[in-house]
């Protein structure tokens, strides 16, 4: 299987709004396996296809309720629209396998509730609450070219930017 490397900011692509899936071609069902060990691989419990270079509106979720505990439990969905939020704004700390070292906090829903596509094209309505909304949030949030730092006030954006540079500068150049 094709490993996917993790595209990382300042990449043009994280910044892009990603284009609707119209139909699951057999690329696109070759890439939501790859995508998931990709994400399994770094660790992650979501997955965005913007952050693996291809700008298109799919996203892979971790449904499971512990994910550090019980992996293995993650879907795809394609063109992923927020409906409803429900319940109070939550913030907890959030990071981004395209921010690597990173974790800010960020306010979500405690509840979405939203439309999609599943990889055999059928439409869907879900219901997500807890880390699963959470999740769901973030990942729709790269499909509009959102980042977890353009949810932070400016003052401490520019100081998390200040660090992304300084890792950028003190990175080893192989990898
Ligand atoms: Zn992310």
């Amino acid at each position: 299987m094709v490993k996917l490397p993790i595209v990382a900011y300042p990449e043009k692509i994280l910044k892009q709004k990603a284009e609707e899936v119209l139909k699951t071609t057999p690329e696109i069902k070759k890439l939501i396996p790859q995508m998931m060990r990709a994400m399994y691989e770094h660790e992650g419990i979501g997955l965005a296809a913007p952050q693996v270079g291809i700008s298109k509106k799919i996203i892979i979720v971790e449904t499971s309720d512990n994910p550090r505990a019980n992996k293995g439990k993650s879907l795809a969905f394609l063109n992923p629209v927020i409906k409803k939020k429900v319940g109070k704004s939550i913030t907890e700390e959030e990071g981004c396998l395209s921010l690597p070292g990173i974790s800010v906090p960020v306010r979500r829903s405690e509840s979405v509730e939203l439309v999609c596509q599943t990889p055999e094209g059928e439409d869907v309505r879900i219901v997500a609450k807890g880390l699963t909304a959470r999740i769901f949030q973030h990942e729709i949030d790269h499909l509009n070219g959102k980042l977890i730092i353009d949810r932070i006030p400016l003052w401490k954006r520019l100081s998390v930017k200040r660090l992304l540079k300084s890792k950028e500068r003190t990175s080893p150049l192989a990898n």
